[in-house]
């Protein structure tokens, strides 16, 4: 596995966790191999993860015991040392009360104080580690999409995800790979054996049998029986991977154009900041928002696109992660969004702090995050937060309009000096010829000069 460095500022850092490299992520092709086989046994330790007291996104189990839930307190002693809280002896944490957004919240989640991810995590910690339980989901409400934390939420996902890798390998400067998947294909070109699996041949919505990728079981699909049974998803196998059988779609990819009008885009968001904002950036992304489409039309572009051209398992939020080429899709996704963020380097303020739907103010805790960290966190340039792209996405509209209004103007320009010139040459000729004749009216300058009167 090789991977480029880029010029990088290591600030990012895992909560609480040792230092994390920079790195730099690559299109698929000369990422992928090395890749591959570690999402293989990433996807095996991401769904067994929790054993290490620092593991993040879900809750550490040394918080899991009846004094921390009573207490509402999750800091953790680092190692065996029980006053090393939040490994604070070594500078790595802190135990702080925990901060959660209180500014009111829109969309069609209107109860209050019945689902357990409300001011996330404050039903569960009020307390936890600050560094650098089962309930009842409701069904109707959307943490990481359909508002601006679609694009911090899947970003923080990836950051743990790749960070994980890194742990898993040895290797601080591995980056996960990204999947152009703006070509305006009508196939699914990473859909092959060596990479993400082709389909098989008797079965053709399931992955071909000389995948790594044919015996890979999905989790967490029966949202509906969860919530009939009010359990959670225990991560038992729910049956095989399943992607739309090649050749059969109508669909087609996003294509360059569609990145390059969602990149001309200035606006981060816009009221009431959901899945029918227009002019925004973030929606355009998301691909509820098809820029250049009929208005309200239905069509989905950009990541909502991939996400449906893949069908199958892809289609539905809660189990599209399942696929792993959920990873290089969202890759992508993330590289469009810090192209856009280095493009326009917004202001804390393009990010709505309130009455966005719930999850998705600016200082709300990422549901399920844990230690919590906020949109508002994520909310850089990649480079800021430790890692590039090795990618170079089209100027937007505006700039190439504005490239060629600067080129138009300096041809114009140019061809307006040319023509005076071209005149003037014309007019000394002219002048010239007229020598030979009286003129109409002889000017004579005196030769005097200015000096000599003064
Ligand atoms: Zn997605």
């Amino acid at each position: 596995m090789e991977t480029q460095r880029g010029q990088v500022v290591p600030r990012w850092r895992s909560p609480c966790s040792a230092h994390s490299g920079s790195a730099e992520r690559q299109s698929l092709h000369p990422a992928l191999m090395g890749a591959l086989r570690w999402l293989f046994w990433a996807g095996l330790g991401y769904l067994s993860c929790c054993s290490a007291p620092q593991a993040q996104a879900q809750f550490p189990r040394a918080c899991m015991t009846v004094d921390a839930l009573h207490l509402k307190r999750c800091c953790p002693p680092l190692g065996r040392d029980p006053d090393n809280v939040c490994g604070s002896l070594q500078g790595r944490g802190q135990c702080q009360g925990v901060q959660a957004d209180t500014q009111p919240w829109s969309g069609p989640y209107t109860l209050r104080n019945v689902d357990d991810r409300e001011r996330w995590p404050l039903k569960f910690f009020n307390q936890s580690c600050r560094c650098a339980g089962p309930g009842r989901p409701f069904t109707g409400i959307d943490f990481s999409h359909q508002g601006p934390a679609f694009v911090t939420w899947h970003r923080y996902h990836l950051l743990l995800l790749e960070r994980d890798l890194q742990r898993l390998i040895g290797n601080d400067s591995f980056a996960l790979p990204y999947w152009n998947f703006a070509k305006g294909r009508n196939e699914c070109d990473i859909c092959t054996d060596q990479l993400f699996g082709a389909s098989r041949p008797d079965d053709p919505e399931l992955i071909s049998l000389n995948s790594r990728f044919s015996r890979w079981q999905i989790v967490c699909k029966s949202l509906d029986d969860y919530n009939r049974l009010v359990t959670l998803c225990n991560g038992s196998d729910e049956g095989p991977l399943r992607r739309r059988p090649p050749g059969t779609s109508s669909e087609q990819l996003p294509t360059m154009e569609d990145v390059r009008r969602c990149l001309s885009l200035q606006e981060f968001d816009s009221p009431p900041f959901f899945r029918n904002s227009s002019f925004s950036f973030r929606n355009a992304l998301e691909g509820f928002d098809k820029l250049g489409g009929a208005l309200n039309s239905p069509m989905l572009s950009l990541h909502n696109l991939a996400h449906s051209f893949l069908n199958g398992t892809n289609v539905l939020p809660h189990s599209a992660a399942n696929d792993p080429i959920f990873v290089v899709l969202h890759s992508f996704t993330d590289a469009i969004f810090d192209e856009w963020m280095k493009r326009f380097n917004p202001s804390d303020n393009a990010w709505p702090e309130e009455l966005a739907p719930i999850g998705h103010n600016r200082l709300y805790n990422m549901v399920p995050f844990f230690p919590p960290v906020t949109n508002n966190e994520l909310f850089q340039t990649a480079e800021q937060l430790g890692y590039t792209y090795a990618i170079d996405l089209p100027g937007s509209l505006e700039e190439t309009q504005a490239w060629a209004a600067m080129v138009g103007s300096t041809i114009g320009g140019s061809l307006i000096a040319l023509a005076m010139l071209v005149l003037l040459l014309i007019l000394f000729q002219h002048q010239r010829q007229r020598r030979g004749f009286e003129p109409l009216m002889n000017v004579s300058f005196s030769a005097k000069k200015y000096m000599e009167e003064a």
